[in-house]
């Protein structure tokens, strides 16, 4: 294991995280520090490893396919669900067109049809789960903009939605302003263009303390504060997951580690990379609030690689605004923090990028420069570690190297819009399904020949 801070991927999780908006505003989860002094059982049926979204449906999948709630422990290295599940920027956000052109390039275009498709399958499934299960996490289903703020980012948003039409992707749910009827649209007078298309957001903490709520409640195991250090093999068909309070002998393990998913698994090193990411909440002011809340949601776009994701939550109007991991206003320092895996602190050159970007969107946030009342503007910000992949999409399924172990990590800082897909599709498969029944693209799936592909070449990077 190296040290915490040396942007390495196999590294445990920091100790000492800070808290996000979605953690401060749901302390009273019971389950927080569930069996946090406890030892591990010494056997166990299936292991999943992490209780973020990915871990927390893994296990609600498997518990909903008829494994018994006892066959299932979960171990995570922090309190409940502390990864950046519930560090996120709140957005349940389908990529509608815009990485076709990137991902065409990496992984050819019958693929790319698919990862957009599957990103729009997604949002619906988020929306089916939550009305189905009576999910109290503020899903609010509405649309979104992807805003042009520059005419060579319009002109790069063209180009994409061109290439996707032409390669027969479906725009039917996408709407296109262009000059005063954008800015009309979005309230943004500096908007080029704007797209619109189905989106949501939620309150991800919520989420994902439902799911562990709802397999807890059916027998499952969760050991907080207790990382699995190392993971060995035990008989031909057993693994032994060493823990700093026991050891648990399992026949399946399901890796859910996300950022951290090379720690364990160390053939992932030179391809899933932890960086550090940053969001903020935000009180609103009164032209903001009440009836004049944002009704959509937002990516605010420069470039590709600089931009701003804005929600704004439905019940307390908090404003939470995302930034990009690229910014070219920002000090090297500043940008070399992204690969540190440290999120015990926010930085304070990208909170003030991030309002000064915001109060220039958005002008008549301080309508004629006028100060704000004490308690409005910035409230809160936070960091979290999202893991990249070097060709953009995730690793899901069996590692055949390793039988009965499985993985379903690398979202890339965009899993609400991938994980409601590719979670269930590891369970099916840890439960002898084909791969071909997921549905999933096939870019998805975890294979050494995809590593070997990797290994042969620097793939371009789409976030
Ligand atoms: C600031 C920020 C903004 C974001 N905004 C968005 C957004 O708006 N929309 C979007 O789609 N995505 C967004 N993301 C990304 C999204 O949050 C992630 O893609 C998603 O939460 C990944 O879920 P996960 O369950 O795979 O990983 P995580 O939630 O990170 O869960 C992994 C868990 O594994 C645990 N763990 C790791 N190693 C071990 C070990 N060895 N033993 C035990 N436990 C271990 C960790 O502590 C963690 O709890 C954002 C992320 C950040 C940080």
């Amino acid at each position: 294991m190296t040290s915490p801070n040396d942007g390495s991927s196999r590294n445990l999780p920091n100790t000492t995280p800070c808290l996000s908006y979605w953690q401060r505003t749901t302390r009273a989860f019971p389950h927080l520090f569930a069996d946090q002094h406890n030892q591990v059982p010494s056997t166990a049926k299936y292991v999943v490893i992490g209780s973020g979204i990915s871990g927390g449906l893994t296990a609600f999948e498997l518990l909903e396919a008829g494994v018994p709630g006892e066959d299932v422990v979960i171990l995570e290295a922090r309190e409940a669900a502390s990864g950046a599940s519930s560090r996120n920027a709140g957005h349940v956000r389908p990529d509608a067109f815009r990485g076709f052109n990137a991902y065409s390039k990496v992984h050819g275009p019958e693929q790319a049809l698919k990862i957009i498709a599957n990103e729009r399958l997604v949002l619906e499934k988020v929306d089916d789960f939550v009305k189905k299960h009576h999910v109290a996490c503020d899903f609010n289903l509405t649309t979104t903009f992807d805003v042009c703020m520059t005419p060579e980012f319009a002109k790069y948003e063209a180009e994409s939605l061109q290439a996707y039409k032409e390669a027969g992707g479906d725009v039917s749910h996408i709407e296109f302003y262009e000059g005063s009827e954008a800015r009309a649209k979005t309230r943004i007078p500096g908007a080029i263009a704007a797209y619109e298309w189905p989106a949501g957001s939620s309150h991800p903490a919520k989420l994902a303390q439902f799911l562990l709520q709802s397999v807890i409640e059916r027998g499952a195991k969760l050991f907080t504060f207790c990382p699995a250090t190392e993971v060995k093999q035990s008989t031909s068909t057993l693994w032994d997951i060493h823990t700093p309070r026991g050891i648990i002998t399992a026949e399946k393990i399901i890796h859910c580690t996300n950022a951290h998913a090379a720690l364990l698994l160390p053939q992932l090193e030179a391809y899933l990379r932890p960086n550090r990411a940053q969001a903020h909440s935000l009180v609103p002011t009164p032209a903001f609030a009440a009836e004049n809340a944002l009704q959509n949601t937002f990516s605010l776009r420069y470039s590709l690689h600089h931009f701003y994701s804005l929600i704004q939550r439905k019940g307390d109007g908090t404003l939470i605004l995302g930034v990009s991991r690229s910014n070219p206003t920002l000090s090297s320092e500043t940008l070399d923090g992204r690969f540190s895996i440290d999120d015990s602190r926010f930085n304070e050159e990208i909170a003030q990028d991030a309002l000064r970007s915001f109060n220039k969107l958005f002008p008549d946030y301080t309508p004629g420069g006028n100060g704000m009342l004490h308690g409005e503007g910035l409230d809160h910000a936070w960091t979290g570690i999202i893991a990249m992949t070097t060709d953009s999409v995730p690793f899901v399924g069996a590692i055949d190297s390793l039988p009965g172990q499985y993985i379903c990590a690398g979202f890339n800082g965009h899993g609400m819009a991938r994980i409601f897909t590719c979670a269930p599709g590891v369970a099916e498969i840890a439960l002898g399904r084909e791969w071909s029944e997921t549905g999933l693209p096939e870019c998805f799936r975890f294979s050494h020949e995809r590593l070997s592909r990797l290994s042969n070449g620097n793939l371009p990077s789409i976030w």
